[in-house]
């Protein structure tokens, strides 16, 4: 059992807002609403922290580019973007927020393996991921798999699954866990952020590399850069993991789930593209 777990459900507790309600695939124990509104407090609370980095050409940019493959992703979330600085060491400001909402030491701390996704729509894009992407359609990839996972509710669907498991558990942890027992510490806020903090399970991953090949095929970009992509990233076990929350399959498992996407798109012709990225990307890697 960890406090992650049992902080999401004694937040379920304490907060009658966030109702349950079934969902159409599978069940999930948070509704459309409150799922918007529990990812739109998490991603403000760490956007107060983190280096946002405020550039209106980079912005703008990324609007665009986004617009275009949110035609393609469920309707029913608002995505947003946020490019945050993730090539810099975070300060005694971040430690203590860590801290304050239990998210693990390391979060957030170097360079950052995908966009991070938060449960209704809000993406936090590090900087490194533009300025080192090759070209705009594997930069799309990376984007669309973090809309992939909002549109198929991985958040709350894995804080769902969480409790499941633990519901006794849970119960035994709060008695015993001092730190647990008084629910005025129990914030929106800290419940928020951690459920933005769980780890995503492999089949999730493979889920969203499937929806997210299909995005960027229905946008006009072409998917075989999904692949291209993925055979780019250090192996999920080796020297150097991932620092993003998601326990990714190997990369030959996500090769797999992407190529079997790809035979099923129709055969056409790839260009899409804004004519903006080299100029963006080197907008990119010049901010310091
Ligand atoms: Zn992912």
């Amino acid at each position: 059992m960890n406090s992650v777990a049992a902080s999401v459900l004694m937040g379920l507790l304490v907060l009658p807002a966030y109702a349950q309600e079934p969902s159409a695939k599978g069940v999930n124990f948070y509704s459309l609403e409150s799922e918007i509104q529990l990812g739109q407090v998490a991603a403000a609370t760490l956007m107060r922290t983190l280096p946002i980095v405020h550039e209106p050409k980079l912005d703008a940019y990324l609007a665009k580019l986004t617009a275009e493959l949110a035609k393609y992703a469920s309707p029913q979330f608002a995505y947003s973007f946020t490019v945050y600085e993730d090539r810099k060491p975070l300060g005694l400001q971040w430690v203590a927020l860590t801290t304050a909402f239990r998210m693990p030491a390391d979060a957030f701390q170097g360079l950052a393996a995908e966009p991070v996704a938060f449960a209704g729509g809000p993406i936090l894009v590090p900087l490194s991921l533009l300025a080192d992407a090759p070209d705009e359609a594997e930069f799309a990839f990376q984007l669309a798999h973090a809309m992939a996972h909002i549109a198929l509710r991985h958040s709350t669907r894995q804080a769902t699954r969480q409790e499941l498991q633990n519901i006794a558990a849970v119960a035994l942890k709060v008695e015993s866990d001092h730190t647990l027992a008084g629910a005025a510490i129990l914030t929106s806020e800290r419940v928020a952020v951690q459920l933005g903090m769980l780890t995503f399970a492999r089949q999730s991953e493979l889920q969203a590399d499937t929806v997210a090949t299909g995005i960027v095929a229905a946008a006009g970009y072409d998917p075989e850069a999904a692949v291209r992509y993925l055979e780019g990233q250090p192996p999920a076990d080796g020297a150097k993991p991932p620092r993003v929350f998601s326990a990714h399959p190997t990369v030959d498992r996500r090769v797999a789930a992407v190529r079997a996407a790809l035979e099923k798109l129709p055969a056409r012709g790839y260009a899409a593209g804004t004519g903006e990225f080299d100029e963006v990307k080197a907008l990119a890697a010049g901010i310091r």
